[in-house]
This record gives C-alpha cells, sequence and structure tokens, in this order.
C-alpha cells in the first residue's frame, strides 16, 4: 500500500535547531539514521521532511509469523526459520557474476539461503550466529533452500519472535529495505506523536476510527494483522471521505451555475421528431424525457447517457441538440476520433437535408481558412451546431451563446476542459455518451456529480452476434468461414494491439497481423490497414474506402473500436485478445452484427495463458455489456479504462475500490451530511479535513469557491 497525503506542512520558523528538530517540517537529514547522503535518496522518493516519512506508508508487509522447524517446511507459502550459521560461502563466475550462500541449522534439519549478484550479503554472517530466515523454501534435491531470504539477526537467546509484520517500503537504488526501516522507525518514534488529528471527534467515535496518531505508528509498525487493519480502515475512510467531501461541494459548486432554460414544446418535440428516421425505441424515448426535463431548467444538465453498442444512442443526442437550436443556442457534439466525427456528420446530414439548421463539421483535418470560417460563424452565432473532434473546445473556439454540449465515447472529457466551455457563470447543459458502462461504485466515486440514463434495449433489428473462441489448430477453419462471408459479399475486421518492434514482447502487432493475411488467407481479398499512428487524411482515407466496398477487409487497432457503424461488416477477428479489456472487446464486436446479418466475432486463442482464456470464455458467453464492465472491474481493477488520472483526479492511494465498497458508502453517505451541515467547512472541527480536500482535490475540481 502507498502512502497518504500528509496534511500540510507548518512553515518553516527560524526557532532555535532543536525546536525545530521536534516539528513535522524537520528535513529528513536531520532524523536519525539518515544524513546528506541517504537524504537524497529520499529526495528520489518524495521524502523531504519527516511529516512525508510519516504518511510514507509499507507497500507491503513481511509476516514472519509463520515460525517453523525446519524438518517442518512446506513448499509454495512463506515461512521463517531459525537457526545457527554453520557455513559461509561465496563463489563468482568470474563474469560479474556471483553467489552468497549460507548454511543454518536448527537441529531438525539444515536449510541453505542463497543470493545472487550481492556479494556483500556474505558480510552480514558469521559462523556461529543465530538468524532468522524468511522466504517461501524449495527442496532442492534433499536440501531446503531459500532464494534471497529476509534476514533477520536474533540474539542467540533472544525469545521466540510473536506474530511479526515487518513492514515493505518502496525504494530506490542505493537504500536498503533495511535502513528505510530505521529510518521510518525513528520518524514514527520522534514526530508521530505531534500529529494533530483530522477527523473531528465525534466522527471518530461514530465511525470508531482509530486516531490518527495511532494509525500512523500501527501502519508502520503493526504488532498484529489485527491492528494494521483497524489502521488500513482508518485511513481508507478518510482517504474516500476526503474525495467524497470534494464531490460533494463541487455537486453543490455546479449547482449554483446558470444555463439556458431549453424546453422542448410540443411544438419542438413534433418538429423534431418528423425528422427521425424511425420510431424510437422505449428506451429511447425515456431518456429523451429525462433529457428534455433537465434542458428545460435553468440550471446545466449534467447527464451521463449509457448503452450499449448499437443502442442507438447517436439519436438521443442530435434530439437534444436540435432541442437547443430550436431555442436559439448553439450547440456541439464532440468525437473523440475524426472517424466518429464523420459519422455523425453523416448522420446528422441526412437528418437535416431540409432544414434551415446552419451546422459544420471541424477536425483537426480541416484548413486554416475552413476552421477560421468555422470559428468565425460560432462566435458571430451564425452557426447552429458543431460537430468536431475535441479540437473543437481548444481555447481559441468562442461560441456565442452555447447551449450544449455533448460528448461521444469519452470518459476523458474533464472538469477543466468543461469550465472552459462556460461563459460567466453560464454553464452549457452537458451530456456525455459512452458505451463502457461503468460500474456503480465507481460511477458514485468519480461521477457522484452525474445523473444516469441508460438504454436497456437495442433497436429492433439488431442481429445477435456470436463469438468463438478459436484454438490454435483450428484458425485455418475460421479464416475458411471469413472467406466464405467474403466471397457473400460481406466485409471483415481484423484487430490487432498496436505494438512496436522495440516493445520486445511475443503479442502480435496489427502491421504484423497484416503483413501475414495478406500473404497468406486473405490474399486473394482487398485488404487495408487502419491504426493511430496515419496520418488523419490516410485514415480518412481507408475508412472510406472500406465503408464504400473498395476494401472487403479493414485490419486494424482498436482505432475502429468506437462508434465506427458499417452495416456490411459481418465478421470481425481479434488477435491479442488478452491484451484488451472485456468492456473494449464488447464495444468491437459490436462493430459486426449491424445490419440485418447476424455478426460473427472469432477470437484467436493463440498462445493465451490460462487466466485469460477464462476471462474470454466469459466474454463468449456473454452478450451483456454492463456485466462484462463489473467483471472487468473484478478481475483487472479499475485499470487504464477507468482510470481516474483520465479525469484528472489524482489516483487514490490505499482505498481499493473493489474491495472497499462498504467503506466507501460510508464516507460519501457521512461525507454529504457534513457539506449539508457545513457547507463550506467553516467550522473550526472540519478546518484540517478542509485543508486536506483542497490539497488533493482544489486543483482537479476546482474548488474555487470554497478555497
Ligand atoms: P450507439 O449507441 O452504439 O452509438 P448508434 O446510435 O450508432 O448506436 O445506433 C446504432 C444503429 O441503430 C444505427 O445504425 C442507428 O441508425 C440505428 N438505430 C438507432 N435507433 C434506432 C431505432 N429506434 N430504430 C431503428 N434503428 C435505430
Ligand atoms: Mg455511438
Amino acid at each position: 500500500m502507498r502512502g497518504m497525503d500528509s496534511p500540510s506542512n507548518p512553515p518553516h520558523s527560524p526557532a532555535p535547531l532543536d525546536d525545530v528538530k521536534r516539528r513535522l517540517a524537520t528535513p529528513v537529514e536531520f532524523i536519525r539514521g539518515v544524513g546528506p547522503g541517504r537524504a537524497q535518496l529520499l529526495e528520489r522518493l518524495g521524502l523531504r521532511t519527516a511529516n512525508h516519512l510519516l504518511f510514507n506508508f509499507p507497500r507491503d508487509y513481511q509476516d514472519l509469523s509463520d515460525e517453523r522447524a525446519i524438518e517442518n517446511l512446506q513448499e509454495g507459502q512463506l515461512q521463517s526459520v531459525r537457526g545457527v550459521v554453520t557455513e559461509v560461502a561465496a563463489t563468482s563466475s568470474g563474469f560479474g557474476k556471483s553467489r552468497v550462500a549460507v548454511l543454518i541449522a536448527d537441529g531438525t534439519g539444515h536449510l541453505r539461503g542463497v543470493w545472487y549478484n550481492q556479494p556483500f550479503m556474505r558480510e552480514r554472517f558469521r559462523e556461529g550466529m543465530t538468524v532468522l530466515l524468511t522466504a517461501t523454501p524449495k527442496l532442492k534435491g534433499l536440501m531446503w533452500e531459500m532464494s534471497h531470504p529476509l534476514v533477520t539477526t536474533l540474539a542467540s537467546d533472544e525469545a521466540k519472535i510473536d506474530a511479526k509484520l515487518l513492514p515493505v517500503y518502496s525504494l530506490t537504488e542505493g537504500l536498503s529495505q533495511y535502513h528505510m526501516r530505521r529510518i521510518e522507525q525513528s520518524a514514527v518514534t520522534e514526530f508521530a506523536d505531534q500529529l494533530e488529528e483530522v477527523f473531528p471527534p465525534a466522527l471518530l467515535k461514530r465511525f470508531q476510527l482509530t486516531p490518527l496518531v495511532e494509525s500512523v505508528r500501527a501502519i508502520h509498525q503493526p504488532a498484529d494483522r489485527e491492528e494494521l487493519e483497524r489502521a488500513r480502515r482508518r485511513f481508507v475512510f478518510q482517504e474516500l471521505f476526503v474525495l467524497q467531501l470534494a464531490l460533494s461541494i463541487r455537486r453543490s459548486e455546479q449547482r449554483q451555475l446558470k444555463a439556458y432554460e431549453l424546453p422542448a414544446t410540443p411544438r419542438i418535440d413534433a418538429r423534431i421528431r418528423r425528422l427521425l428516421p424511425f420510431e424510437l425505441t422505449e428506451s429511447q424515448a425515456k431518456a429523451i424525457t429525462e433529457i428534455s426535463a433537465d434542458l428545460a431548467l435553468d440550471r446545466p444538465m449534467n447527464r451521463l447517457l449509457q448503452g450499449d453498442v448499437g443502442s442507438g444512442k447517436t439519436i438521443v443526442a442530435l434530439y437534444a441538440m436540435l432541442v437547443c437550436v430550436a431555442n436559439g443556442r448553439q450547440a456541439a457534439l464532440m468525437a473523440p476520433t475524426e472517424i466518429l466525427a464523420r459519422q455523425h456528420a453523416e448522420t446528422l446530414a441526412k437528418l437535416l437535408e431540409e432544414s434551415r439548421v446552419e451546422w459544420a463539421l471541424l477536425t483537426g483535418g480541416a484548413t486554416r481558412s475552413e476552421r477560421d470560417d468555422v470559428l468565425r460563424r460560432l462566435a458571430d452565432g451564425s452557426l447552429n451546431l458543431v460537430i468536431g473532434t475535441h479540437a473543437v473546445v481548444q481555447e481559441d473556439v468562442k461560441f456565442k451563446e452555447l447551449g450544449l454540449v455533448v460528448v461521444d465515447e469519452q470518459h476523458k472529457f474533464g472538469v477543466r476542459q468543461r469550465s472552459a466551455l462556460r461563459q460567466g457563470d453560464v454553464a452549457p447543459h452537458y451530456l456525455v455518451m459512452t458505451a463502457t458502462p461503468i460500474p456503480r461504485t465507481l460511477s458514485m466515486t468519480l461521477f457522484g456529480d452525474l445523473d444516469i440514463s441508460t438504454l436497456q434495449s437495442a433497436p429492433a433489428g439488431r442481429q445477435p452476434i456470436n463469438t468463438y473462441l478459436v484454438e490454435a489448430d483450428r484458425e485455418a477453419k475460421w479464416w475458411h468461414f471469413v472467406r466464405e462471408r467474403l466471397n457473400e459479399g460481406r466485409q471483415a475486421f481484423v484487430v490487432a494491439p498496436l505494438v512496436d518492434e522495440s516493445e520486445n514482447v511475443a503479442a502480435p502487432s496489427v502491421a504484423e497481423a497484416f503483413e501475414r493475411l495478406t500473404n497468406g488467407e486473405l490474399a486473394a481479398f482487398r485488404v487495408g490497414l487502419l491504426h493511430g499512428r496515419l496520418t488523419s487524411p490516410e485514415k480518412q482515407d481507408v475508412m472510406e474506402r472500406f465503408r464504400r466496398g473498395e476494401l472487403q477487409v479493414l485490419i486494424s487497432t482498436t482505432v475502429i473500436e468506437v462508434g465506427v457503424d458499417v452495416p456490411n461488416a459481418s465478421v470481425m477477428t481479434v488477435v491479442g485478445a488478452d491484451r484488451f479489456g472485456l468492456a473494449q472487446l464488447h464495444q468491437l464486436r459490436g462493430r459486426v452484427g449491424r445490419g440485418s446479418r447476424a455478426g460473427y466475432c472469432g477470437i484467436l486463442l493463440g498462445e493465451t495463458n490460462e487466466a485469460a482464456r477464462e476471462r474470454l470464455d466469459a466474454f463468449a458467453k456473454s452478450t451483456d455489456g454492463f456485466a462484462l464492465a463489473e467483471l472487468d472491474f473484478a478481475l483487472r481493477g479499475p485499470g487504464d479504462l477507468f482510470g481516474t488520472q483520465q479525469h484528472g483526479m489524482p489516483p487514490l492511494r490505499i482505498a481499493n475500490l473493489m474491495t472497499d465498497r462498504d467503506v466507501l458508502e460510508e464516507a460519501r453517505r457521512e461525507a454529504q451530511l457534513l457539506v449539508a451541515a457545513d457547507p463550506g467547512l467553516k467550522h473550526a472541527d472540519n478546518a484540517r479535513l478542509r485543508q486536506q480536500m483542497l490539497t488533493r482535490y482544489g486543483k482537479a475540481l476546482e474548488l474555487g469557491d470554497v478555497g
């Protein structure tokens, strides 16, 4: 586990050194066991003061409690053996390789500890001394061996040490675990009692949280598991509580923003519905009702529209944008890729064929003068609606009266980009669409201030996607199947990870797949290659040719992941699937089966390992994107897909969103109560909490007004 944020350091005071030393801001250099040399090493770990050391939590613990006689050792688990050193030997191979071997005996047998390339280990042992070695032992022939065991030197008469958890800290080159432990120990002994409690007493009591000083001591030097757990729980609670406070306060600040009222009057509604090419599904209609209700208010909507691939989110968003335009304000739709922006533009063009709405597409590929023209018309209000990549929201884009922003397939669009779109205290309504459902826990944590609309059902006529796991010896058969589809006039995707040749991994790259397939299984077909390293016009060109059917096969990285709609493509082959998340794979396979025919997705297993196979098996069996996202989350953690950093939020350091769900709920409830009772956290009891919150989230969440 990693450390928490330390409370802000007290300012340096010109007090005599003796006094300063007692304070938390004491430079590490003056702490027992440090000195100038080690201070430099600690600096590399970002540890400059006593306070930093106190909050530099161990990343793990060595359990020394399972101490056994050598004759009772077992393979495969961490154990400790106490014995007398009977032999110390160092050998060197002459190529700079060395081995230190130490033999210890405990009366029931012998055990060898070995260290490679750590010649200095030889100096730690003398024959006749008593040591405790801790590691996972292995039986080598008839002899037990521990490789690179942890060494604890013991006085020979020392009583059996009871349940001990040794802290393990993150290190940097030149700083040993042993020294780091000693340094942390001095810091805790000398400075922990100077810490001031962060929580108001009432809260500590209600949640039975261990006080700060005690917790800091226990997390560095736990007497036992139970004490460690209690200390950990306190810090988990603290971390989540501070986060929830920040979100809560942000929410109440958001509520003070103004927005244009954009009512969907019956006339407006009827006019827009006439433009739609199909009947809305029930859940599309429901989402539209929810969105319309938000848009009619004078404070900004903040809504997530989530729905599986193909559930028909686009039309819902376009409806909202047209409501906005009908009310005389401007609307913007932002897509993560140019391909997608163009696709939306096409849909919109069809929809607006007979309408007077002025709109434009703005992408990175636009020429200077095209761009300038669009910017000018956005600024003077003559453009009602713009579709574009995120380039649209770059600083120099000024809208006359921006009423609504829609962000497609993107979690990354952060707080700061959003407030860039604000005009004074008038903020645009905000709708973000995603096909990657966000597990509830996470949406609560990160998007606590978003309302959610969900599209449950796919529009009628969508075909199921059949997913197969293809074993290496069945690949030829799979490609045969793909060729059959191509010969029927269908098109095919092949998806592979983009892997650098320098990346030195055994994973297949998209370029390699292209090379192999165009010379082999797919040699008879027109094949295109698409990946993120191509220039924008190049991508555009490949995509266009695929869409027109000039290319029969598109070999691609996950650039096609989001939203691309080519109804004639009915079969997809995924290479290197274990490198993708399940939610991502689900998005990918959503690219096929968009037309009136069934879609097929073949996952080539190759040399996929057992764990990955199980994951992929679950994937093949499920068609529920929400369930897959939950499963992904459970198996792999939030990962980069949902990574907090993507949202511009500092990562959590100690709390684990999967295992600490109950604490999260508690923290959330309590934070809301506290903010309701003391909106600006002005009460003296809350001063330290407020301080913590601002230090950590003030910038990321723009908590301006409480600052
Ligand atoms: P996604 O939610 O993945 O963005 P899209 O909005 O691209 O889905 O819709 C997928 C396909 O379904 C599109 O071809 C779209 O035209 C079609 N579609 C959407 N809504 C309906 C509907 N109510 N009836 C029939 N087809 C629809
Ligand atoms: Mg879409």
